[in-house]
């Protein structure tokens, strides 16, 4: 088996004339136009109870303005949308049906995608790219049959590759358009003996991620403020209910507050999971080891706790999440009983005289370690079948969350921090106890 990888190039992308710029909007405009009608039908459709799949032919309506192939794609990208969204919701997640590009008092996101063979990129001294556009705009701009648009771009790849689907956009705040650019590149590390080191995840609330390597490195992503957040907006909209006149269930502010609160957990996952793929690439990871929904729900958290617990981390996206981001780097994760990695001393044994202390583990033989790190490091040993001495650990690397980047803070997770100190007003149940019920 060959593996590759998936990365991705950014460019800004500059029309030649204002026609050209003109000629490009009404472009993207259209596509955006393509994806709100198809949105609005099958919105409709879903809210009636009926299939998303059976639709009006789109395709045909808009190929004289975006041509077929890109009619195709945009219609193509809508059904992928709709097909995650059903699996999400088959696990009870809150997750949202797919919306609109654009909102009402901002107009529409102008935006589109193109197929991997219908355009031509070139960088260097005469950089260009090359889109197509539908006989109907053609004609308009004067356009000869056989022609395509063409665009400067600003910018070499960071990644030479086969090429994918390419994504255009008008970003209005930079007054800028950019285009993104999927490659497969063929894996260098392919025949490298680095390739077959192992990472494992613990998953929870007060630590987002805790993970341990087979290379001696940990990681870890810090969720207080994040779910701290999420818990404020919940009992918003808890609020917000209880105001509502009788027999109304839902305003348009509390399904604001839901978008909200769903948008940014998302953006914070899917950031997580690139940057954890990175520092698991560079070590030469190639299996991660993952908890199952079962013993995450179960072993680690309090059932009280659960419901919310479950909407925070709607733990099936994140790990579709993972396992995609990590087939782009080569990497397989395997979803795997962790059962007692928590609760068991990995010196003595013992799995009920342990005690949860906020981060810190304690187990009656007098052992302490930081209890998420520690249980990630429990769960690799016994999948990944290796003993890691403790001497060869590196400093754990400790990562927060500041809505838009994980960074790295430079203080080690085992010495005490002000979240410490919060966390120390818990009552020792488990990861959730500093988060609370409420
Ligand atoms: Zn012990």
């Amino acid at each position: 088996m060959s593996i590759v990888v998936r990365r991705t190039n950014t460019f800004a992308v500059r029309p030649l004339s204002d026609q050209d710029e003109q000629l490009l909007r009404e472009l993207l405009d259209a596509s955006a136009s393509l994806w709100n009608e198809l949105t609005y039908e099958r919105r409709q459709q879903f809210f009636d109870g009926e299939s998303v799949w059976d639709t009006a032919d789109y395709r045909k309506q808009y190929v004289g303005v975006l041509g077929s192939a890109t009619a195709q794609q945009v219609i193509r990208k809508n059904s992928e949308a709709w097909r995650s969204f059903f699996a999400a919701q088959e696990d009870g997640e809150d997750t949202a049906p797919p919306g609109y590009w654009g909102n009402e008092d901002e107009g529409r996101e102008l935006r589109t995608y193109i197929r991997n063979d219908q355009y031509t990129l070139e960088t260097g001294e005469r950089s260009r790219l090359e889109i197509p556009v539908g006989q109907d705009l053609k004609e308009e701009y004067g356009l000869g049959y056989h022609d395509r648009l063409r665009l400067e771009v600003a910018g070499d790849p960071k990644w030479e590759g086969e090429q994918g689907r390419l994504e255009l956009y008008s970003d209005e705040v930079d007054d800028t358009f950019r285009a993104f650019q999927p490659v497969t590149v063929p894996d260098s590390r392919r025949d490298s003996p680095l390739a077959d080191e192992s990472a494992a995840l613990d998953v929870g609330a007060n630590n987002l991620v805790a993970c341990t390597t087979t290379t001696g490195q940990q990681f870890l992503y810090e969720g207080r403020d994040l779910f701290a957040r999420f818990r404020k907006t919940t009992e918003e909209i808890a609020r917000l209910q209880s105001k509502l006149r009788e027999g109304r269930y839902s305003s348009r502010r509390i399904r604001r507050l839901y978008r909200k609160r769903t948008r940014r957990r998302d953006h914070a996952q899917d950031t997580l999971v690139r940057d954890l793929m990175e520092r698991l690439y560079d070590e030469g990871v190639a299996t991660v080891y993952v908890g199952d929904l079962t013993d995450v729900l179960s072993a680690h958290w309090s059932a009280e706790v659960n419901e919310k617990m479950h909407q925070f981390w709607a733990y099936r996206s994140f790990i579709d999440r993972l396992a995609t981001t990590a087939k782009e780097y080569g990497i397989t994760v395997e979803v795997e009983s962790e059962a007692y990695t928590t609760a068991e001393c990995p010196v003595c044994g013992e799995r009920d005289d342990t005690v949860r202390n906020g981060d810190v583990f304690r187990c009656s033989c007098g052992y302490e370690r930081h209890a998420d790190l520690g249980a990630s490091r429990t769960f690799l040993e016994r999948h990944a079948g290796v003993n890691l001495e403790v001497g060869s650990m590196a400093r754990p690397v400790r990562l927060t969350w500041d809505d838009h980047n994980w960074s790295e803070l430079s203080r080690s997770p085992e010495r005490a921090s002000p979240n410490e100190e919060r966390t120390n007003r818990s009552t020792g149940d488990g990861k959730l106890a500093s988060v609370g019920t409420a």
